[in-house]
Formats: structure tokens, C-alpha cells, sequence
């Protein structure tokens, strides 16, 4: 690509460093911003700012928010003794569209892949063990993707609180077999999370 500006080349190579955004697309919106004539760019470049600066991880379960503790965390109807745990806050969100679920959540914050270099420790695995060992907490239900590597960290957490009187289940299979729980249709991921199944006991 051969540009003329180079305030237009760092702007496209900046887009283009966005998953899922190639060169072309990058100068395409970079070209619709050139010719906006609204204050577009402004309001973008502000949210962009703000997002960087202003976000925080929830203290009690480390999703997104905007305050030291979350929404979800906060509000009053929620059944504190039921804790779902999922690798990312998109699976948050993928959850909450469901409607069927009402307790509470444990962003992982990704799952165990030495591959990538992702250990235990990388992970908000301590804060759960610290949460679980406040005694408040039933029952986690684990909604991670069935691969291996998610299938290592249930393993690895559920040896983890092995000594704690806590039950755990992992959402119902066959549902959301093979693709990534975020993209999980409502209906199906909120059924899996009702026809939950206790873990380590294998079905016939
Ligand atoms: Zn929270």
C-alpha cells in the first residue's frame, strides 16, 4: 500500500493492528473518517481514551466496571451462593443475554495453556480459592470451553478446592460442543447452564 499521507498511514496501521481488521478495511474506515464531517472521530477518539483509562476489573469477580465492584456483584437479587466460572467477560455477557441465569460470576480472565505460556498464576484462580474459602459460596458452576485446555483448568481448580465444601458442575454438553461458548446461541448456552451436571461423576 502506497500512501500519500502519513498521518494517513500511521492512522490505517494503527486500525490494522485490531484483530479481525486488515489493511483494506483499516483504510477504508480511515478514509470514511478523513470525510466524516461530524465530530465522529472526536467522540471515538474520547470513548477509545476513556476506555483506557477509566476501566476496572470488579475486586470480587474481575469483570469489566466501571467501579471498584460490579454491577452484577452488587445487586440484590442475586443468589450469592451460586458462582459461574468463565474464562472471559464476553462469556459474562454471552450469559446475562440468556436470561436463565441469577447468581453470580468468576472471570478467570483466560484458561491454563502452556502453549501460550498461560499458567495457573496468570490467572484469577487465588482470588476464586479466596472467595470459595469465605464459605458463602455452594456451588461453581464451570463454563469453560470443552478442550483440553479448558478441561486442564476445570481439572486444575477443582483439585485446587478439593478441601473446601463446594460443589462443582459443568454446564451441560453436546450444546455447546467444539465451538467457543461466547457464540453459543442464547437459548442453548442458558439451557446448559440449567442442565447443569455435577462434576467428576461421569453419565452413563
Ligand atoms: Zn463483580
Amino acid at each position: 500500500m502506497k500512501f500519500s499521507s502519513q498521518t494517513l498511514e500511521k492512522a490505517v496501521e494503527a486500525l490494522a493492528s485490531l484483530p479481525s481488521i486488515g489493511r483494506k478495511t483499516a483504510l477504508r474506515l480511515a478514509i470514511h473518517l478523513v470525510q466524516d464531517t461530524t465530530d465522529k472521530t472526536e467522540k471515538i477518539s474520547e470513548a477509545l481514551t476513556h476506555l483506557a483509562t477509566n476501566i476496572k476489573y470488579c475486586k470480587n469477580c474481575y469483570n469489566i466496571s466501571d467501579l471498584e465492584i460490579c454491577d452484577i456483584c452488587t445487586e440484590m437479587y442475586r443468589n450469592k451462593e451460586l458462582v459461574c466460572v468463565v474464562e472471559s467477560v464476553r462469556d459474562v455477557m454471552a450469559i446475562e443475554e440468556t436470561g436463565q441465569y441469577r447468581g453470580l460470576y468468576h472471570v478467570l480472565g483466560g484458561i491454563i495453556s502452556p502453549i501460550d505460556g498461560i499458567g495457573p498464576g496468570d490467572l484469577n484462580i487465588e482470588a476464586l480459592k479466596t472467595r470459595v474459602g469465605k464459605g458463602e459460596i455452594r456451588e461453581l458452576i464451570m463454563a469453560i470451553s470443552p478442550t483440553i485446555e479448558g478441561e486442564t483448568t476445570t481439572y486444575y481448580i477443582s483439585r485446587q478446592l478439593s478441601d473446601f465444601d463446594v460443589e462443582i458442575s459443568t454446564i451441560a454438553r453436546g450444546v455447546s460442543f467444539g465451538g467457543e461458548l461466547e457464540y453459543a446461541d442464547e437459548l442453548t448456552l442458558g439451557r446448559s447452564i440449567v442442565a447443569r451436571t455435577p462434576y467428576g461423576v461421569e453419565k452413563e
